[in-house]
């Protein structure tokens, strides 16, 4: 048991050393994680009003062309209105004039219309090229910064974790579950907490006598009642 104890206060040694290197990245990598989602949603964004900008123009000149074609039709009708010989030609061309003027008038309000989202499309546009290229130095930026502090620690990192790795293998597995639990779920990553002054270290609760020898005897898997830590003798390896 004693030997599983030391292995633990190691294992805890390693882990706090791991969270160091962490705290160091501090922030970075969720910053670049975030800018990089950024830089896909306004990409994709932009490509989406570029395909609308683009559809309004093709939708615009086809309009202006078939008020072109109306507007020649009739001038072509009007003409043929003077040369009318029957009310029934009369009417006819007369029907032919009056729907040649609903294409050109309801196609200029439309072109108007098309113009002015043209307008705010081409204005969108600019703003998200202005954002993108801000994300985008800014991610740059960022990443470097990020890629250097993994840079300078990679390697002490490593090794941490391959020591950890042994130090695990040698752990009996719930000895090994228990702790993880209690790392992954405090704050302050400590699975195991020395005993001090009566107390544990980790959350401060009172520890009885007979359990504080128990802890000093390091025979034993002691926990604390309180936050479930593993204690250990204060005298016991450097943590
Ligand atoms: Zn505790």
């Amino acid at each position: 048991m004693r030997t599983q104890l030391e292995q633990l206060i190691q294992l805890q040694d390693i882990d706090n050393e791991l969270l160091e290197l962490q705290q160091e990245r501090g922030n970075l990598p969720e910053t670049v994680e975030r800018l990089r989602a950024e830089i896909e949603e306004t990409t994709h964004l932009l490509d989406l009003k570029q395909k609308e900008q683009l559809n309004a123009g093709k939708e615009r000149r086809r309009i202006e062309n078939e008020v072109e074609l109306a507007k020649v039709s009739l001038k072509k009708y009007q003409d043929q209105l003077f040369k009318v010989t029957s009310n029934r030609e009369y009417d006819a061309i007369t029907t032919e004039i009056e729907s040649a003027k609903a294409v050109v008038s309801n196609g200029e309000s439309r072109i108007i219309e098309l113009l002015g989202q043209e307008e705010e499309l081409v204005q969108t546009c600019e703003e998200l090229e202005k954002n993108l290229e801000e994300i985008k130095s800014d991610f740059d930026v960022r990443d470097a910064e990020l890629q250097e502090k993994i840079a300078e620690t990679s390697d002490t990192e490593a090794t941490l974790k391959k020591n950890r790795v042994k130090i695990v293998e040698q752990l009996a597995k719930p000895v090994y579950a228990h702790y993880e639990r209690i790392h992954v779920a405090k704050e302050d990553g400590m699975g195991v907490a020395r005993v001090y002054n009566g107390a544990c270290g980790g959350c401060f609760a009172a520890i009885p006598p007979q359990k504080q020898m128990e802890v000093a005897s390091m025979e034993d898997f002691i926990l604390c009642e309180t936050c479930g830590r593993i204690l250990v003798d204060p005298n016991s390896m450097e943590m």
